[in-house]
């Protein structure tokens, strides 16, 4: 599919600078990402790490490349050296993991702890009590910097739902005043995230079409 780039345009002037775009180009072809590269785009987010590691090797190095996905600890080696921001941070020992890895490269990878804010089990993520633990021993971990919070909202024809559960990932945000990223709202929500205090939307489908899982 050929990239629409004038969707890509006027959802920029929506978010007027309000929020930063992170292009979701998962599964999507490097000749769709090269496109949206091309009319100026630069943060793109992935959820599986060959596929990251694959696309950045070929696709030009000033990409900042979002990793937006579950993060099992034996993968983190494969994208420390020079991933942009780790979204999906949701436990204590991935996040030592990153740490280490992050030492072994010399470098400080930046970090967005996942909290759970949807009604669904299935989604991962910290508790306001969890935060506070995993804030209180972050500190000693020299080569991590926790810089805010991701979350996802239910998948809900419930606006109001939605809504709230957006309020309560900002509450949480604005409790820790350092944070700086709060990375949340994604195609079907972004409007009402951004009216929640969102500074970060993760936009894949409206950007590139659908995904089809399938043809893999
Ligand atoms: C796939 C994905 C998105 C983008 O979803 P769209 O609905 O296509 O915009 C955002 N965030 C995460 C964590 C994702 O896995």
């Amino acid at each position: 599919m050929a990239i629409n780039i004038e969707k890509y345009t006027s959802l920029l002037s929506e978010l007027n600078g309000k929020a930063t775009l992170v292009a979701v180009s998962k599964t999507k072809p490097v000749e769709d990402l090269k496109a949206l590269y091309d009319a100026g785009q630069r943060d793109f987010g992935e959820n599986y790490v060959q596929e990251l590691v694959d696309k950045a090797t070929i696709l030009p190095k000033d990409i900042r490349w979002h990793f937006i996905g579950h993060l099992q600890s034996n993968k983190v080696k494969f994208i420390a050296s020079f991933v942009h921001l780790i979204h999906g941070v949701d436990s204590i020992s991935l996040l030592k993991e990153i740490n280490k890895e992050g030492a072994k490269n010399s470098r400080v990878i930046d970090c967005l702890l996942q909290v759970h804010i949807a009604k669904e089990e299935t989604k991962f993520g910290f508790d306001a009590r969890e935060l506070e633990t995993i804030m209180n021993e972050s500190p000693a971990l020299k080569n991590v910097h926790i810089i805010g919070l991701m979350g996802m909202a239910s998948f809900s024809d419930d606006l109001n739902l939605v809504r709230n559960e957006f309020k309560t990932l900002r509450s949480l945000y604005t409790t820790y005043p350092k944070f700086s990223i709060l990375s949340m709202g994604m195609s079907g929500d972004y409007t009402i995230a951004i009216e929640e205090g969102s500074n970060m939307v993760r936009i894949g489908s409206l950007l590139f079409g659908e995904r089809n899982y399938s043809k893999s």
